[in-house]
């Protein structure tokens, strides 16, 4: 048997951010561990990638059929900007890609493919040609098990009860009815693609190799272990991957360029955020692709603002119409800061002055709010995100909800979330008293034990090599 170098492992990540950006940081991972890496992408989003990958990873570019769907050109790598119907077709564009996908394999022929659990139709193909595939879920354990779990009582939920107590995990963890969705009910919504797209998804996996989590095991050994004895899926746990950009982000933070979050207005919100005393600032973001109306974004900014906080928001809209008044910005100024468009969010979170975060509960967003230590509060709003609130609230307890009840895809499928509800949850993070202090010793505990993680000799970092040599016995 070879060595990591005779192993070829080639990763075709999802064209959103947060499926992209993460699967790109572990095939950096990989290859630092000595595997020959290749990363299959589409042009736009190759652009993004190349600045970021060490010239050790081979990128290989197929096109994107962005006209034969009706998408505007090279949108693959903004789907965030795209309206929720185009965002259908995105994904259903995404899937015509088996074709170039098989091609690629026949010329490339790598030994292993990991590719994103969105990507179902990859096993298919590498499983014609002997090809294992590993699946990447961009999810933690935590939420496997808890949809899991969810599956087994969802045929007999009482209907007079808005509660649901998850069955069998090692936490007892209720949830409202409304923050979960049964995807066998979407059949006959404009999301029916969506149901089916999961089924798949899920008649695939127990057949794949087996799949890489973005977690790490001190985070959630309950929950590891529940899996591995409940489920067939064998996994690896090599998170946080994120943490592979500390030290170039460190580097780029003040050069511009360089790091995959330094796009947009990077520069100046760092500057402002030097101004301002350490843990001060809340910094506010819902991810790569949220919406909002502008009713709820109206009550965000006065949330903001009334909960007595300096702020970084990140509004992902376009147009001003959520702005409460004209005095609004008068008011605010030098204390808050909005940004449109794409926030460095990687560099905020661990800037000195940034003392908690507000966030959608993505699973990157989350663990990179975990890795610079902060204490969160939850605003969730659809995908695995309610699942992620109850793990950072009620197991991890480093986050406060904010009161988010209603799952849905569609900004208007969600009722607004009051002013005062996100004023009350910032209070509560960003607070003196001996519960905040609590949470906030918590965070960075956890913290620490993420980077102790990912070092040489780290959970993670086993993890990467036990995964590598077995790919050699098997494959190489
Ligand atoms: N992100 C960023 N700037 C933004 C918004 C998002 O850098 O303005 C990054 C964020 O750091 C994370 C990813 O985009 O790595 C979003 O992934 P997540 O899983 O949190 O949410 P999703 O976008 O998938 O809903």
């Amino acid at each position: 048997h070879g060595g990591a170098s005779d192993l070829h492992i080639l990763f075709f990540p999802f064209m959103m951010q947060g499926h992209m950006l993460p699967l790109v940081d572990m095939a950096k991972l990989f290859a630092a561990h000595g595997a020959a890496v290749t990363i299959l992408t589409t042009p736009a989003n190759a652009d993004i990638i190349r600045p970021t990958i060490p010239c050790s990873v081979q990128l290989h570019i197929i096109p994107f059929p962005s006209a034969q769907f009706g998408l505007p050109q090279g949108c693959e790598n903004r789907s965030s900007i795209l309206s929720e119907d185009l965002r259908v077709k995105f994904i259903q564009a995404i899937s015509s890609l088996r074709h170039p996908f098989d091609e690629v394999l026949t010329v490339l022929r790598p030994h292993c493919v990991v590719t994103d659990m969105f990507m179902p139709w990859t096993h298919q193909i590498a499983a014609a040609k002997g090809i294992p595939r590993i699946i990447f879920h961009g999810t933690n354990y935590f939420s496997l098990c808890a949809s899991q779990a969810f599956n087994r009582c969802r045929h007999n939920l009482d209907a007079g009860k808005p509660l649901i107590e998850l069955p069998g995990l090692p936490h007892r963890i209720q949830m409202l009815k409304t923050q979960i969705i049964d995807f066998e009910k979407l059949a006959g919504t404009p999301m029916e693609f969506m149901a089916e797209l999961l089924r798949e998804v899920k008649e695939v996996e127990p057949k794949s190799y087996g799949a890489v989590m973005n977690s790490f095991y001190e985070l959630e050994p309950d929950y590891v272990q529940w899996h591995q004895e409940e489920t067939t899926t064998k996994t690896w746990h090599v998170g946080p991957v994120s943490l592979c950009n500390k030290a170039a982000a460190e580097k780029s933070a003040r050069g511009g360029g360089g790091g995959q979050q330094m796009q947009g207005n990077a520069g100046e919100c760092l500057k402002w955020l030097d101004g301002k005393p350490a843990g001060s600032v809340v910094y506010a973001c819902f991810g790569s692709g949220s919406l909002f109306t502008a009713a709820q974004l109206r009550e965000m900014a006065l949330g903001l603002e009334a909960s007595g906080q300096a702020f970084v928001w990140v509004v992902r809209n376009a147009g001003d119409e959520w702005v409460p008044d004209q005095g609004y910005y008068e008011r605010i100024e030098g204390r808050g800061m909005v940004v449109r468009g794409w926030a460095p969010q990687l560099l905020i979170l661990n800037h000195a002055a940034v003392g908690g975060f507000v966030t959608h509960c993505g699973w990157n967003s989350s663990l990179e709010g975990i890795c610079a230590g902060l204490p969160l509060v939850t605003w969730p709003l659809y995908a695995e995100q309610f699942y992620n609130e109850r793990f950072l609230v009620e197991v991890l307890k480093i986050g406060v909800a904010v009161g988010s009840e209603v799952f849905s895809f569609t900004q208007e499928g969600r009722p607004v979330v009051e002013a005062a509800k996100l004023e009350v949850a910032v209070r509560r993070v960003m607070g003196d008293d001996e519960e905040a202090g609590e949470r906030r010793r918590r965070a960075r505990e956890t913290a620490k034990m993420a980077r102790t993680a990912v070092e040489e000799g780290g959970s993670s970092y086993m993890e990467i090599d036990r995964l590598i040599r077995e790919l050699i016995e098997e494959c190489a």
